[in-house]
C-alpha cells in the first residue's frame, strides 16, 4: 500500500509543542499517527522567550536537559525608575532552551510510535474531500486531523475560520545583562499594547524583547539601546489573541496557537497549547474507536478545554484590553499604587501565570487603585474585567 493511498487514523500538522503532544498521546494509545512538519527539523526557528511556569514545564513532560535558569519573582518597572517587585523565594518559572524542549517532545512521540514527515508542507486542505494539499504536491487522504500548525493556520483557513482578535508581533535579542537572575523583569511603558521583558539566562546574560501590533521594530530598537548590543541570537515572531471562533469542524481539531490560545496577559502559549493537546487526543481516540467524526462527536473537545481554561483566556482577553487603554502616566500611578507590603504578599501568594484571574479578582476589589484608574473608575474596572 502506498502512503498515498494509505488514510492514518489520525493526521496531526505542526510538530511544536502541541502537535507532539497530541501526537504522543494517540501513538501511544494504538492510534497509526503522522505528524506533517514543513520544516527539516523540530524545535526551529525558536518563535520564543522560553518562559515557562513550574506547571507549564511539568505539563511538556520533559527532562531538565533545555533548562537554562529558574525564577522566583518580577520586577515590573516603571517609567520614573521606580519598580514593583515581588519575590516569592522558590522555583516559579523555569528559562528554557525552546528548540531542546520541543525537540524531545517530538522523540518522545516517535518513540510511542508516532510517524514523522519532515519538509512537508501544507499548502490547503479539502475539507469537504477530506484530502490535505502539500507544496510538494503530495495529496493526503484524512479521516481524523489536528491542527497544531501555529498563529498562521493554514487548517484553521481551510475551514474558514476568522483569525484571532489581535495578532501581535514579538522580537527578541539575547543581550548581555547585570542583574539579579532570579527575577523577570517588565517593562510596561516600553511597549504601550502590551510590555516589554528581560529574562535572565544567568547572571550576565539575557533575552530581551517585547511585542504590539503597530511600530514593533523601532519601539524593539529604542528599548535594546538601554542594553549592550552584542547580540547572538534573535527571534521574531507572532502570537495570535484571542480564541478562535470555532476550534472543531470537518473532521478537524485545532489546537494550541493555531487555535488562538496564547495568554493574553503574557503571551504564553506552551501551557494551554499542551492542555489543548491532551483534550484533542483525548477526543480524537474516543472518536476512532467510535468510528464517528461528526462535529457533534468533536464539539466534545471544545467543552472539555473550555471547562479547564476558557474562562482564564476570555478574562485574560479583558485585562488585556483594559491595559491597552493604560497610557504611561495610568502605569506609573498604578507601580506606585501597588507597591504596599500587604499588595506585594498578596501578588506573591496569588499570582498564577497560567491562572492569573484569581489574582487580577483580588487586585480588582484594593481601594488604593480606584484612585489610579480615576479616569476609569471603579465600575470600569469591574465591568473591563468581569463583566
Ligand atoms: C517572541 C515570542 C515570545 C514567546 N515567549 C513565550 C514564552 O516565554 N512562554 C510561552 O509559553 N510561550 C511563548 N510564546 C508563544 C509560544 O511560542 C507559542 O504559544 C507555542 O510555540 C505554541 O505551540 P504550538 O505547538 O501551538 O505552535 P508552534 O510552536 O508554532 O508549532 C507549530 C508547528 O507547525 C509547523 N507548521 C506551521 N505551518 C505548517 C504547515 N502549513 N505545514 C506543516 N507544518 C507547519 C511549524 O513549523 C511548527 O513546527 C512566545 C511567542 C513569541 C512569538
Amino acid at each position: 500500500m502506498t502512503k498515498e493511498s494509505y488514510v492514518s487514523d489520525v493526521i496531526i500538522v505542526g510538530g511544536g509543542p502541541a502537535g507532539s503532544t497530541a501526537a504522543h498521546l494517540c501513538a501511544k494509545a494504538g492510534l497509526s499517527t503522522r505528524v506533517l512538519e514543513e520544516h527539516s527539523s523540530i524545535g526551529y526557528p525558536v518563535q520564543c522567550a522560553g518562559l515557562l511556569s513550574n506547571n507549564a514545564f511539568a505539563e511538556c513532560g520533559v527532562s531538565d536537559k533545555s533548562m537554562y535558569n529558574t525564577v522566583s519573582g518580577a520586577k515590573i518597572c516603571g517609567s520614573k525608575g521606580h519598580a514593583l517587585t515581588f519575590d516569592a523565594k522558590i522555583t516559579k518559572a523555569y528559562v528554557v532552551d525552546r528548540g531542546r524542549l520541543d525537540y524531545e517532545m517530538a522523540v518522545r512521540a516517535a518513540e510511542s510510535g508516532a510517524e514523522f514527515s519532515f519538509k512537508t508542507c501544507v499548502t490547503k486542505i479539502n475539507p469537504a474531500k477530506k484530502i490535505i494539499h502539500t507544496a510538494g504536491g503530495e495529496d493526503i487522504p484524512y479521516s481524523l486531523l489536528i491542527g497544531a500548525d501555529g498563529p498562521r493556520s493554514v487548517i484553521a483557513r481551510g475551514l474558514l475560520i476568522p483569525p484571532s482578535r489581535f495578532i501581535y508581533s514579538g522580537i527578541q535579542a539575547e543581550v548581555p545583562w547585570e542583574g539579579d537572575p532570579s527575577l523577570v523583569e517588565l517593562h510596561p511603558n516600553a511597549a504601550p499594547e502590551f510590555f516589554a521583558w528581560v529574562i535572565p539566562l544567568s547572571e550576565s546574560r539575557a533575552r530581551m524583547g517585547l511585542c504590539g501590533t503597530k511600530n514593533v521594530p523601532d519601539l524593539f530598537a529604542k528599548f535594546l539601546s538601554r542594553f549592550k548590543d552584542s547580540t547572538v541570537h534573535s527571534v521574531t515572531g507572532t502570537i495570535p489573541i484571542g480564541i478562535r471562533t470555532r476550534t472543531f469542524g470537518s473532521g478537524c481539531l485545532l489546537i494550541g496557537d493555531a487555535a488562538g490560545f496564547p495568554k493574553p496577559t503574557s503571551g504564553g502559549g506552551v501551557f494551554t497549547g499542551v492542555r489543548s493537546a491532551r483534550y484533542a487526543a483525548q477526543v480524537a481516540i474516543h472518536s476512532v474507536e467510535a468510528g464517528d467524526m461528526t462535529d457533534s462527536f468533536l464539539s466534545r473537545y471544545e467543552t472539555l478545554w473550555r471547562a479547564d481554561f476558557g474562562r482564564e483566556l476570555d478574562m485574560g482577553l479583558k485585562a488585556l484590553q483594559f491595559r491597552r487603554n493604560l497610557d504611561s502616566r495610568d502605569i506609573d500611578s498604578a507601580v506606585d499604587a501597588l507597591n504596599t507590603p500587604e499588595t506585594l504578599d498578596l501578588i506573591t501568594r496569588y499570582g498564577d501565570m497560567d491562572r492569573p484571574s484569581d489574582l487580577l479578582k483580588r487586585l480588582a476589589m484594593k481601594p488604593e487603585l480606584y484612585g489610579t484608574f480615576g479616569k476609569i473608575g471603579v465600575k470600569g474596572i469591574f465591568r473591563s474585567l468581569f463583566g
